[in-house]
């Protein structure tokens, strides 16, 4: 007996780089919003962390297609981020670079970011300059000057970003950003703007070198534009599927066909998720996870203005 909708309680985490806008009045630079060891709150599974729902419950939680790629391990990890500084520039490895780096048990990291507040021209780092050679890449990054060599985008709200393995990035301060990565622990840190190297943020200048893709230019979407009942694809990717769906009146009928979860993120005003006889109330920056097994299911507004959720899933 399993709960089709979960409540989970975010892992909050705290960096030089954090802002006030996730917890007012607490610096916090993430909050970990669909995280494997982050606790169920509601339902039969209360008190059970997420990895543990997922290894009792298998493809009724996950759905067929992530069981079939991971595993009974949740596949993604979602953060939303609160940039008041330059974050590291880093790069991950793809799944091939991990297991043979760092052992069979590795996965690699390819992550989407979707700006929910953008300060005015704040900017981000995603790819190389066009024409940078891998040589120069290299030098650059063990000599402390990679800045110079990374493209720069002004970004703004309702940017999407998708970074494949293997693409420098970094994010910049003024931005709110939810992203959605593949669950991995493996980050390599090329260059932290001048911060003292400490434990936790070190550098990791040869394994970047051996993963980076010197020809990676991060691809800045510009913001959709949406109907007052919608539902759009931003991001398809064999690790994740990331949509925006949007709610002003009406409720939105979605359904998972037993194939995924969905993590659903509210990102402006209120609403629930309505599955059976249960139900989920999210406010600003909250998440509800939708268990495969519940098939169809609604998404409701609540107040005049209606909702923007974000959507992942693990889609073929
Ligand atoms: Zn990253």
């Amino acid at each position: 007996m399993s709960n089709k909708l979960l409540q989970l309680v975010p892992e909050y985490r705290d960096y030089v780089w954090g802002g006030q806008r996730l917890r007012p009045g607490t610096l916090t630079a993430e909050a970990w919003v669909v995280y494997e060891n982050d606790r169920i709150v509601n339902g039969p599974l209360a008190g059970k962390t997420l990895g543990e729902a997922a290894q009792e419950c298998g493809a009724a939680l996950l759905g067929e297609n992530p069981l079939r790629r991971t595993g009974t391990r949740f596949p993604v990890l979602i953060k939303l981020l609160d940039c008041n500084e330059w974050l590291s520039v880093q790069v991950h490895p793809n799944d091939e670079q991990a297991a043979q780096m760092e052992g069979p048990d590795q996965f690699g990291k390819t992550e989407a970011w979707y700006i929910l507040e953008a300060q005015e021209n704040a900017k981000l780092v995603a790819g190389v300059r066009a024409g940078t050679t891998a040589d120069v890449l290299a030098q650059s990054m063990r000599d402390g000057t990679i800045a110079d060599h990374v493209e720069y985008h002004t970004i703004r709200t309702g940017n999407t970003i998708f970074m494949p393995a293997g693409t420098l990035h970094a994010l910049g301060p003024g931005s709110l950003v939810y992203e959605v990565q593949e669950t991995s622990d493996l980050t390599y840190r090329i260059y932290d703007w001048g911060r003292p190297q400490r434990a936790g943020r070190m550098l990791h200048i040869e394994q970047s070198i051996a993963v980076t893709n010197p020809q990676a230019t991060g691809q800045v979407q510009p913001p959709v534009d949406l109907q007052s009942t919608d539902q759009r694809q931003l991001v398809q990717c064999p690790y994740f599927t990331l949509e925006i769906l949007v709610a002003q009146t009406t409720a939105l009928n979605l359904d998972t066909r037993g194939q995924s979860f969905h993590a659903i993120t509210l990102i402006e005003g209120q609403g629930a998720i309505e599955c059976g006889d249960e139900r989920v109330t999210l406010h600003q920056f909250e998440t509800g996870l939708v268990a495969a097994s519940a098939r169809s299911y609604q998404l409701r507004p609540i107040g005049p203005h209606g909702l923007r959720a974000l959507k992942s899933s693990v889609e073929e």
